[in-house]
């Protein structure tokens, strides 16, 4: 190949083919074997894969490694170690087996929900065999799992590896008991589109709010909104333009496929597509991707806001989960099959699925709750924060016709659009519904829901599981049907399912308020807040399907919720934290200033204008006395849950308020003198 830049495609993973290559071949084999949990890796094998790994991050400029973790702060945590010894006052360049496999970072920093006291502070991260290792700068990036020293998970990785070997364990046994025998095993896997924002740095420095909570705390709203629809799609500007190259080279480096980017709904915001990968892979890669967007924006002058809504009045950011399941042989359970058995597969694992979602919507729903995803969910541009699935009227047609009783029919579907040469297009199995938090998506379902800043390690773990257990129920009514009565048995579970939860199926309009009416009838649960979706974590369902899989034990469920809350109510503190500071030391000082200009005026006019400032100064002042008052109020309460109803309440009832005033006042500021950079100047 000629020197493209797709020469370099994956010079920064270390992949299976390099391993191979450089490895011994019992020792390849020996790696083989335990990536794919069939043995454990003994100690003089990882001695090789150490060393080998070694000689490959140094060849490629590394002096350090460091194992690369998942803590329950979402982001990604490390602690580098270089690889040098002192062999007697000579240098030696050294990476044992020991250190590949296990390393032990000061544990008591992260959060941990009580499970690891301060003064039991051991942390031990371990390896990830399935995930290959990376280069970051002059840094070999190992991906591995954090526990601490009682074995329990203090991370988002561990969990989701569980999760994934028991739907593999399910999906397997069920495929064997039908009859698919040549199926060894089947992976879930992962597409994400990753939205976001990209602005002037310049500018994004200038707004305390933007640095310290990545969204703007209050703002007019610029003449020009979303309205025009002129941004969607559109050409991308030259300076995105070499941000967008540069970013994808970046990702190429390390094995990512970045595919798509465009310009998206708002202005200044933007999505990027990478093909998906085992569910494993794909959470990792978007830890990288999060990353890698901010640090080129860094380097273009521009900041990367990962934010679910960084500003009001237009278009949040999101991120779609696109899930599918797909066996060693390389078929999709979720594709239409082409034959009848292959058809009957397909409606029994999709008619699993929607069971899985109905039974578990409060679960799935806590997976996707953060602070800054509650100013997205519900509101006119994300999926509402009830949950409903959406098939497509072609798959919903096939499961009435099956429902009364005939056959499954051929599932190619054509469009004749009558345009010359444009005979015979095949169509998409489902068209799409954009208003949908679960959309089946022809050979996929996509999960709408997450926010564009958080970790998909845990929504997909849901999936993962209640997909498992959904299975599982159906092994059970399979187990002792004797093989002449398997199919007819298969079609009967098949009907039950879609019959039994129908009620989570929806094709209308997501945003009506006449859903939401309907959705409530129906008896689907409508989490409007963060709170809410918390405390449905350790519901006794919840709880237990997690506890009896293994996922989770009790201790950790409790954990998790704790870390969870502790993070929404620090988040909102930190919030109006901020929006005091600015107000005490940019608005107010502004207006104040701003006043006597106009004070002396000799104009009816313009003494109106100096009572319309001195009514903002006192509507502003006032409110923002009373919240820090009701701040320091609410943080003297213990409880975890009333704690973090009360930081709603505030951020609900107060913050839009003063907002309000400012917002008031901005719009007839003086440029001069108010100087915080304002939606227009920052969005066009
Ligand atoms: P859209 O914007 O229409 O939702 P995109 O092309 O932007 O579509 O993104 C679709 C995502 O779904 C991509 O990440 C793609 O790799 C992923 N995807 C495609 N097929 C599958 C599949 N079988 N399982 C999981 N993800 C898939
Ligand atoms: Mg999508």
């Amino acid at each position: 190949m000629k020197e493209t830049v797709f020469k370099k495609f994956g010079s920064l993973v270390l992949s299976k083919e390099t391993m191979k290559e450089r490895l011994p071949k019992d020792v390849y084999e020996a790696f083989e074997t335990a990536s794919s949990k069939k043995g454990e890796l003994d100690n003089a094998s990882a001695d090789v894969i150490a060393d080998m790994m070694k000689e490959w991050a140094i060849e490629n400029g590394c002096t350090h490694f460091c194992h690369w973790f998942q803590p329950l702060t979402g982001s990604t945590a490390e602690k580098h170690d270089a690889f040098v010894e002192n062999n007697n006052g000579e240098l030696l360049l050294k990476f044992s087996g020991k250190s590949l496999i296990k390393g032990e970072p000061d544990a008591s920093s992260f959060p941990s929900g009580g499970l690891r006291a301060t003064f039991e502070a051991r942390g031990y991260t371990y390896w990830d065999l399935t995930s290959p290792a990376f280069i970051r700068g002059n840094t070999l990036c190992i991906p591995s799992i954090f526990i601490s020293f009682n074995g329990e998970f203090l991370d988002k990785k561990g969990p989701l590896l569980k999760s994934i070997e028991l739907l593999d364990e399910k999906v397997t046994e069920l495929l064997r008991l039908c009859g698919w025998k040549e199926v060894n095993s089947v992976k879930p896997y992962v597409g994400l589109e990753q939205e976001y924002f990209l602005i002037d740095r310049p500018l994004y420095k200038k707004r305390l709010d933007l640095i310290l909570t990545g969204r703007t705390l209050f703002g007019h709203s610029a003449p020009k909104g979303q309205e025009l629809e002129d941004h969607y799609f559109g050409a991308v500007p030259t300076r995105v333009a070499a941000f967008m190259k540069d970013v994808n080279e970046e990702l190429w480096k390390l094995g990512v496929y970045a595919k798509t980017e465009h310009n998206e709904v708002a202005p200044r915001q933007f999505e990027l597509a990478s093909i998906f990968a085992d569910a494993n892979i794909a959470v990792d890669q978007n830890q990288m991707i999060m990353d890698i967007l901010k640090r080129v924006a860094y380097e273009h002058d521009f900041a990367c806001l990962l934010h679910e809504k960084p500003f009001a009045g237009i278009n949040g950011s999101g991120k779609h989960n696109n899930y599918s399941l797909i066996c060693d042989d390389g078929s999709n359970l979720f594709a239409p099959g082409k034959d009848h058995k292959e058809q009957l597969r397909f409606l029994l694992f999709i008619s699993a699925f929607v069971k899985a979602v109905d039974t578990y919507p409060e679960l799935l729903r806590m997976s996707v709750a953060t602070a800054g995803n509650d100013h997205r969910l519900g509101a006119n541009e994300a999926p509402p924060a009830i949950i409903s699935v959406y098939l497509g009227e072609y798959l919903e047609n096939i499961i009435e016709d099956f429902a009364a009783g005939n056959d499954v029919h051929d599932l190619k579907m054509v469009h004749d659009y009558n345009i010359k040469g444009f005979k015979n297009l095949p169509a998409d199995t489902s068209d799409r519904n954009r208003t949908s938090p679960v959309a089946f998506t022809g050979n996929k379902f996509e999960f709408r829901m997450l926010g564009s800043s958080c970790s998909a390690a845990l929504p997909n773990l849901v999936l993962n599981t209640i997909m498992a257990k959904a299975l599982d129920e159906t092994i059970d009514e399979l187990k002792d049907v004797k093989e002449e009565d398997l199919e007819r048995k298969v079609v009967e579970i098949i009907k039950k399912n879609f019959s039994e939860h129908k009620k989570i199926i929806f094709s209308g309009d997501g945003y009506s308020a006449d859903w939401i009416k309907e959705a409530v009838e129906r008896g689907l649960p409508n989490i409007t807040s963060t709170v809410e979706a918390i405390n449905h974590y350790d519901d006794r369902k919840n709880a237990d399907l997690l506890e009896d899989y293994g996922i989770f034990s009790e201790s950790e469920i409790k954990a998790r919720k704790t870390i969870l809350f502790e993070q929404y109510s620090n988040t909102l503190a930190v919030e109006i934290r901020t929006l005091l500071k600015m107000v005490n030391r940019q608005v107010l000082p502004s207006i104040a200033r701003e006043t006597l200009e106009y004070k002396n005026a000799d104009s009816a006019m313009m003494k109106k204008h100096y009572e319309k400032l001195c009514a903002c100064y006192d509507s502003i002042s006032e409110a923002i006395g009373k919240l820090e008052n009701d701040l320091n109020r609410a943080m003297e309460e213990k409880d975890e849950y009333q704690l973090a109803r009360k930081m709603r309440d505030l951020s609900n009832d107060e913050m839009p308020e003063i907002r309000k005033y400012i917002d008031e006042y901005e719009s007839i500021s003086s440029k001069e003198i108010f100087t915080v950079p304002t939606y227009s100047e920052i969005l066009f």
